[in-house]
Parts: structure tokens; C-alpha cells; sequence
């Protein structure tokens, strides 16, 4: 059909007949034409044939005619009209976001809609009018309908307690008066109320399957000479960074990136484009219950910091990217909650991203209570992918119609349309998650400020470690910088140490200053933190006799040892897993090549740390927190709860345990294997790591507790070491920036990333060969003058493999292309996108674009 990403410029009726220029989902790319009998507005849905199916799209244009010969076009099946059409900035939105991403329009507009709303099924064999919207108002209405009738049953008791006829005469009246006025608030608090107690009841019961938190956050092992890797392709969450202001072309975005490896990461690669899609719901992790963890419910006075940064926001006016540069614990919500209680106060609507939800549970409670004054009641609407559909649905539903005032919501909650949207505030812009990274790669920070450019308004970036593209954009003045130096209450920040493990010798891992640190604090009855972002036994077997080691036959990784639950009546076995692909198995009773019975655990995970230090402080009470102990529903509430209670005395963790917690009662806290991290191949490893430290040595001394943090190294020396150890955010980012500007790497270089994916290495390696030599001579031969010129910025590098190559038997290869010129960037992907599907087809390899990737 038509590949044209035309869209009107304002949602105008069309008199039937006519035709529809249709947005769908499918992995197609370009628009769809199809003939309509009714009148039909762009942003409304509508049911079309395609191929054997029938599938729900968005009319995104009304053309004058259609691009297809008339006599091949097919009739739109049903327009539906439960839904005012999308508004033109959601259009526009899902328009640059499709362009910027390199993706069809359609698998950016439909995943971001909720599922019933996107489904066919829903509708079928339904009259015009009815639906799953109509449904949920019905539900409302029926709970309006109940009211009433209590209202009725009393009325009737009334007249019936009424004894002379005069008075139940009277007192009759008086009760179907009431019924009649409870029936009308009814209805009016239905629209309002019925649905969302019941979304209120099914958020808090059905604890979403949710974000597989495993996935996003121990790192993983690969077999790469230094360890600690992410899978390159398939880690399920992702962030990145921001944009900048002037042109048009870019979101001008950057890209960034701490992101965490997905260790994890997830076996699967079908999974969904949606953009909320990374979610393993077979893997649920259940939502930490904020019981033990204080809650602020009254409004604290604001400290000086705080309040010249709330000051400096109430002067904004008009677009402008704010960086809130705030050290843990140093109240950044309470910042955020006073400049969207200025806007709520307006009458506008806020939009606050976190990155991930199940983490930080108190944030809904304090949100909802504090912004419900300002918002109204039930003004407050949370979104994320661990939400059923329903829940979903009406979550979205009452922001799209006005009635909710905040949305609070991880990064597919950026895709929602907002009417009357005042604020965007990214909390964590660092983290991440806020990157998805398959299907449309985006990253809901860099299109927060896409969006807040778009409509004039503020966009509040919080952050204890900034990405450095956020950072350099405020050094350099395109975004204000606000700054909160010091921690709200008055505990003073945790003394880093840096323990050398070069001149020491250590015992399962473990140093001697670590060791004593957490004997004195057992003795004080203060709680210790383990932190090793490794999980499992030992990341690898081995057999010392002949130097097997257990690789994984359908990757180019380790099986990791494991320690499984111990069986009903008999002990705790053993089995070896792949953190890539999933593949399980038992641990072989005798080394597969030679024989020899005694294989040995190789390295340290956090279970066989459990089971040291367990031997080590008979007496203490341990506990581990990792995707592997919170598997089961409700495993990771419970260890939260217990730790918060006082009832752990050590803990083993990993990044789990770094976001969002603040353990009143701990005062150690101990970082095992950084290292491994500061000389990954990735570039953005140091920054994940520093940040990643940051949090972690945050998570102490919240409440008084005088609190240290070791950090076991041997390249002390190091200047990240340096500059953590004086809690030196600017120290680090400075040192930092000027490496990445010395090598021309993000943010003074702008990137995409084409990988390849064959049962052969040579056939994907082949594809990208071909690919940079169509950038050489291909797309030369006929360029216009602005494809010759974007191609003079543009640098392809050499196809190279994966660090993992091989994941459940696919080889992957990527070719990293980079300009210093972002919309020079955007110019050569358009030209150069259009020509790889069929180089792809040909090379018969599966490949995807991805830009400003966050993981190299
Ligand atoms: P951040 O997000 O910057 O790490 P939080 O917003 O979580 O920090 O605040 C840390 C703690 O300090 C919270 O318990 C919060 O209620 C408290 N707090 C914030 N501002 C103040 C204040 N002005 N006075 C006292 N306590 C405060
Ligand atoms: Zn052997
Ligand atoms: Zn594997």
C-alpha cells in the first residue's frame, strides 16, 4: 500500500464516501488505504480486513484519493466511536517517535493503546456502541444502580416505620427524594468512583505479574574474558537520554545510558513489541508492600534547597528541560509533588514516570495521598505493564477523559494521551528501564522531552547520578540545573571506604575489614547489606583435571550453578542454567570429557555468599534478595518486610535491593565485584557502575544510623573509585565526559546500532558487509544533495559479533554507525532503512535497527 507517513494536519470529519488512511500493527511497514461508507475522523479506530484477518487501526489521514487502484481497495468494516478520536499531539507523538525509531507508525500507536481497544475480538458481533468501554461505564453505572437501590430499600423501610398515613405520606416522600439525589451523585461518582474502586481493588489484589525484575537487574555472565555482560540483544529493559532543544529533526536526544545488563535476561526472544512489552509474565515478582517502610503522609517543611528549586520551577513557563540533580535521600519527590500541585492547581494535567513501579510501592501511597488534595479524589491514575487489561483500560481511560489529573507510570504510560497535560517529571532519569529495547527501541525519557517541547510545557529530569547526556546538556545551559546537595534529614551521607583486595587475602570473597564490619554491627544489633550483582551458586562449574567447564550447548555463555529449593524431605540439589536462553540441567555427576568426579564450583554467586556467611555468623539471621528468591508471589514483599522489620541481620543482594528501600536500621553495607564492570567493552559500563554504586551506598544511614560503606577493589586508584569514595557526582562526570569527548563517543557522537541475527555467524556478518557497502555505493549512485552530504558525516565501522555470539543456537553480529550530527544520523537511517529489508530478505537474516542504543 502506501509507505506516505502523511497525516493531516487537524482531525477534520470527511463526508462518505470516502477513504481512510489506516496506522496498523503489523510488520509491514507503511500506512494502509481502505474505502469507508460513513463519516470517519482522523485519530478514530476502525476494524479493516487484512490479508484473512480482521485487525483494529487508527485513521491517520483522509486522503483526496487513495494510493491504490480503487478496484483493489477493501471496506472498512466498522468505525468505531466508543473513544473521541486520538488528539493531534498523541498523533504527532507516535508520528516522531515512528520516524526518530525507524519503526512503522502502527507498532508505535496500537501497542500504546490498551489491549481491548486494539482487539477486534472485543467487539465482535457487538452493536455500534458497545464494547469494552461501554462495558466498563455499564459496571460503573450497574455500581450507580446499586446505590439507588439501597436508596429505594430505605425509602421503603421509611414509608413502611411510617405510622400515621400523613407522616409515611411525608416520610415517603422525603426517602425517594434522597434516593432520587443519592441516584444522581451516583451517577456522577460512578463515572469517577464505581470503576475506579474496583481498579483500585484489582491494582492492590492481583500483584502483577510484573516486571521481571530479575531480568533487569543481576548481571549476567557471559563467556567474554571480563565476566559481567548483558546480552545485547535481548535484555528486557532499558533507559536512555534526552533531548535538547532546537531542531526539529532530533528529539534531540540523546541517548544514554545506565543500563543493566540484563543478566538475565530473558530467554525469550518472541516477545512482543508492545511497548510495554518486556514484561516475563511467567516470572512475577510480586510488589514490595511498603509495610515497615515509612511513609511521609504529612507535608514536611521544605529545606532551603528544596524550596529554591520548587521557587525556580513556579517560574517556568513555556518548554524548558529541568535537570534536578539531588543526592539520595535528598526529598526530590516533595520537590516534584509542590511543582505538580502548581499545575494541578492550574488545571492541568501531570505526568510522572518512574522506572519501576513494583520497586518503590510507597511512591503511589505518598503520590495518591499528598496529589488527591490537588488532583481530587481518585485523581491519581497508575499505569504499567503488570496491570491486567481491564485495569489498564480504565487507568487510561480516566486520564484520556480528564477525569484522573496525575498519571503515574513506568515508560509505556509516555504513550498515553493527555489532554490537558501542564508537567512531565522523569524520576531516575537515568534508569534504564526507561529504554525498551525490542521492538520499537525507544526511550521514554528522550520522548518525555520530545513531548514537553511539543506542548510548551516543563519537563523535570530527577536524578542522584544524571546520565551523562542529561549532565552535559546542563553544563552547557540547554537545561536549567537544579541542585540538592544534601540529604533531607539530617543523617549525614555513608563513609565509602575502598578496601584493596590486592594486599589482602580474602576468604570466600570476602575481606577482613568487611568481615569485622559486620561482626560489629551483628553486635550493635545494626543490619548489614552484602551487595553482589551475580546471582546463582558460582557463575560456572569446572574440572581442575582436564579445564572443562560447563558451557551452555545452545550458547555461547556459561551454565551457571544454581541451588534449587530443597526437595520435600531431601536437600537442596544443585542444576546448571543459562542465563541466556534458559536451558536447565542437571549437574553432571562426573566431568562429561574426562571423567573426573570432583567438578568445582568456579567464582561466586549470591547464593553460595548466603551459605559462607551463614557459616561464618552462626548465630545472625541471613537473608537473599535476588530474581531467584522472589520468584514466588509474594516472596519479594515478605523479604522487603523483614528486612524493613528488623528480622534480617545480613543481607545478600543484588540490584534488587538498590532501588527505592531505605533500610532505617542499616548502618553496613559491603560491595563485592565491581570491578568487573570498570573494564567492560561497553562504554557506558563505568557510569551503570558508578550510578549503580551510588544507589546502593544510598541505601544507609537513613535514619541516624552512623553508616559505612566498603567497597572491595583492586584498581582503588581508579577515578570513579576516586570520585565515589568523596561522593563526587561532578568529579566522576567531568572525568567521564572528557574520556567519551577524547574517543567522540555519546554524547558528542550520535549512534545506531544494526544487528543481524542467523543460524550462521558468516551469514550475519555477510548481511552487515552488505548493508555498509549499500551505504558506499548504493546509496550514492543518484543521491540528492542532502543524502551526499548526511553520508559525509555518517562513519559505518567494521560488522562485528556479539559478545555473545550465540543465543539459543542464533548468531548474532552488529555494525555501529555514527555521526556527530544527529539529524545527519536521521537523513542517512531513513535513506538506508528503506534498502535493508530487502538485502535482509535476500541474506535470509532477521535484523533490527536500533538508535541511540544504550548497550554497544
Ligand atoms: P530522594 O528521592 O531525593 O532520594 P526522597 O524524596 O525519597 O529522596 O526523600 C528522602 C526522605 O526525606 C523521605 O523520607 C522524605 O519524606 C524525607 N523528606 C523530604 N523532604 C523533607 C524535608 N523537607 N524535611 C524532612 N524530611 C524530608
Ligand atoms: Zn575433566
Ligand atoms: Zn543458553
Amino acid at each position: 500500500q502506501t509507505s506516505a507517513l502523511s497525516i493531516s494536519a487537524e482531525p477534520e470529519a470527511q463526508s462518505p464516501p470516502g477513504w481512510v488512511r489506516v496506522a496498523l500493527d503489523v510488520p509491514v511497514p507503511g500506512l494502509f488505504d481502505y474505502r469507508v461508507d460513513r463519516p470517519v475522523r482522523v485519530g478514530q479506530r476502525v476494524v479493516v480486513p487484512f490479508g484473512r484477518r480482521d485487525l483494529i487501526g487508527v485513521v491517520v489521514d483522509l486522503p483526496a484519493a487513495p494510493a491504490l487502484d480503487e478496484s483493489k481497495l477493501r471496506d472498512v468494516i466498522r468505525v468505531l466511536d466508543d473513544l473521541t478520536p486520538l488528539p493531534e499531539d498523541w498523533l504527532r507523538l507516535s508520528r516522531f517517535a515512528a520516524e526518530y525509531y525507524q519503526r512503522p507508525l502502527g507498532e508505535v500507536m496500537l501497542p500504546a493503546l490498551p489491549g481491548p481497544l486494539r482487539k477486534p475480538s472485543s467487539y465482535d458481533g457487538l452493536r455500534s456502541g458497545d464494547g469494552p468501554i461501554a462495558r466498563l461505564d455499564e459496571r460503573a453505572g450497574r455500581a450507580d444502580a446499586a446505590v439507588a437501590k439501597a436508596a429505594a430499600k430505605e425509602a421503603r423501610a421509611a414509608e413502611k416505620a411510617a405510622k400515621a398515613a400523613e407522616k409515611a405520606t411525608k416520610a415517603a416522600q422525603k426517602a425517594l427524594r434522597s434516593a432520587e439525589k443519592a441516584s444522581k451523585a451516583a451517577i456522577k461518582a460512578g463515572q469517577l468512583e464505581g470503576k475506579d474502586a474496583e481498579s483500585d481493588a484489582t491494582e492492590a489484589a492481583a500483584v502483577p505479574a510484573w516486571v521481571p525484575v530479575d531480568n533487569v537487574v543481576d548481571a549476567p555472565v557471559d563467556i567474554g574474558a571480563d565476566g559481567v555482560t548483558g546480552p545485547s540483544v535481548d535484555s528486557p529493559a532499558g533507559l536512555d537520554a534526552p533531548a535538547d532543544g532546537a531542531e526539529p529533526a532530533g528529539p534531540d536526544a540523546p541517548a544514554d545510558s545506565a543500563e543493566p545488563a540484563g543478566p538475565d535476561a530473558p530467554a525469550d526472544r518472541a516477545k512482543p513489541a508492545d511497548p510495554d512489552a518486556p514484561v516475563d509474565r511467567a516470572n512475577p515478582t510480586d510488589p514490595i508492600d511498603p509495610t515497615g517502610s515509612p511513609i511521609a503522609i504529612t507535608r514536611p517543611i521544605l529545606g532551603r534547597a528544596q524550596q529554591e528549586a520548587v521557587d525556580a520551577l513556579a517560574t517556568l513557563e513555556g518548554f524548558k528541560p529541568v535537570l534536578l540533580h539531588g543526592v539520595t535521600g535528598s526529598g526530590k519527590t516533595e520537590v516534584y509533588l509542590h511543582a505538580a500541585e502548581r499545575v494541578l492547581a492550574a488545571g492541568r494535567q501531570v505526568l510522572l514516570l518512574v522506572p519501576e513501579i513494583n520497586l518503590t510501592p510507597q511512591l503511589e501511597g505518598v503520590l495518591r495521598r499528598r496529589l488527591e488534595a490537588t488532583a481530587g479524589k481518585d485523581g491519581v491514575a497508575v499505569l504499567h505493564s503488570g496491570l491486567a487489561d481491564g485495569e489498564r483500560l480504565s487507568a487510561w481511560l480516566r486520564i484520556v477523559r480528564g477525569q484522573a489529573r496525575v498519571l503515574v507510570g513506568t515508560r509505556l504510560a509516555l504513550f498515553t494521551p493527555i489532554p490537558n497535560l501542564g508537567l512531565i517529571v522523569v524520576d531516575e532519569e537515568h534508569d534504564p528501564s526507561y529504554k525498551q529495547q525490542e521492538g520499537l527501541r525507544y526511550s521514554a525519557r528522550d520522548l518525555a522531552i520530545w513531548r514537553a517541547r511539543d506542548l510548551g510545557i516543563p519537563v523535570v529530569l530527577g536524578s542522584a547520578t544524571p546520565s551523562l547526556e542529561t549532565w552535559q546538556h546542563a553544563e552547557s545551559g540547554r537545561y536549567l540545573k537544579l541542585s540538592l546537595p544534601d540529604r533531607a534529614q539530617a543523617a549525614a551521607p555513608p563513609k565509602i571506604r575502598l578496601i584493596d583486595t590486592r594486599q589482602i587475602k580474602l576468604k570466600e570473597g570476602l575481606s577482613p575489614q568487611v568481615l569485622t564490619a559486620v561482626s560489629e554491627r551483628l553486635a550493635r544489633g545494626e543490619q548489614s547489606l552484602i551487595f553482589l550483582n551475580r546471582r546463582g551458586y558460582a557463575p560456572v562449574l569446572h574440572c581442575d583435571a582436564c579445564g572443562w567447564v560447563s558451557g551452555c550447548k545452545r550458547c555461547s555463555a556459561y551454565m551457571v550453578l544454581h541451588r534449587s529449593a530443597p526437595q520435600r524431605g531431601g536437600h537442596a540439589r544443585h542444576e546448571l542454567r543459562c542465563h541466556h536462553c534458559g536451558w536447565q540441567e542437571r549437574v553432571p555427576p562426573a566431568c562429561p570429557d574426562c571423567g573426573n568426579q570432583d567438578l568445582q564450583p568456579m567464582g561466586r554467586g549470591t547464593q553460595r555468599l548466603e551459605e559462607h556467611l551463614a557459616e561464618l555468623f552462626p548465630t545472625a539471621r541471613i537473608a537473599r534478595i535476588d530474581a531467584d528468591s522472589t520468584r514466588r508471589k509474594g516472596s519479594a514483599h515478605a523479604l522487603f518486610s523483614q528486612m524493613h522489620a528488623g528480622e534480617i541481620d545480613i543481607l545478600v543482594g543484588t540490584q534488587m535491593v538498590a532501588k527505592g528501600h531505605d533500610f532505617q536500621n542499616l548502618g553496613f553495607v559491603g560491595v563485592l565485584n565491581s570491578d568487573a564492570m570498570l573494564f567492560s567493552h561497553d562504554f557506558r559500563a563505568p557510569e551503570r557502575l558508578f550510578s549503580q554504586l551510588m544507589q546502593v551506598a544510598g541505601r544507609a544511614g537513613r535514619s541516624g544510623v552512623a553508616s559505612e560503606v566498603f567497597v572491595q577493589t583492586g584498581y582503588p586508584e581508579q577515578p570513579l573509585y576516586q570520585s565515589l569514595v568523596k561522593h563526587d557526582y561532578d568529579g566522576f562526570a567531568r572525568y567521564a565526559l572528557d574520556e567519551r569527548k577524547a574517543a567522540g563517543l555519546p554524547p558528542f557522537a550520535f549512534q545506531a546500532l544494526l544487528t543481524a541475527e542467523a543460524p550462521e555467524l558468516a551469514q550475519a556478518v555477510g548481511f552487515l558487509a552488505q548493508a555498509r557497502a549499500e551505504s558506499e555505493d548504493g546509496m550514492l549512485e543518484g543521491a540528492d544533495e542532502a543524502t551526499r552530504a548526511a553520508l559525509a558525516r555518517i562513519t559505518l565501522y567494521d560488522p562485528v559479533p556479539l559478545r555473545v555470539v550465540r543465543v539459543a543456537n542464533v548468531e548474532r553480529a552488529q555494525l555501529l554507525v555514527e555521526s556527530d550530527h544527529r539529524p545527519a544520523l536521521q537523513h542517512f537511517l531513513h535513506e538506508w532503512g528503506a534498502r535493508l529489508p530487502a538485502l535482509a530478505s535476500a541474506a535470509r537474516v532477521r535484523w533490527h535497527l536500533e538508535v541511540d542504543p544504550l548497550e554497544i
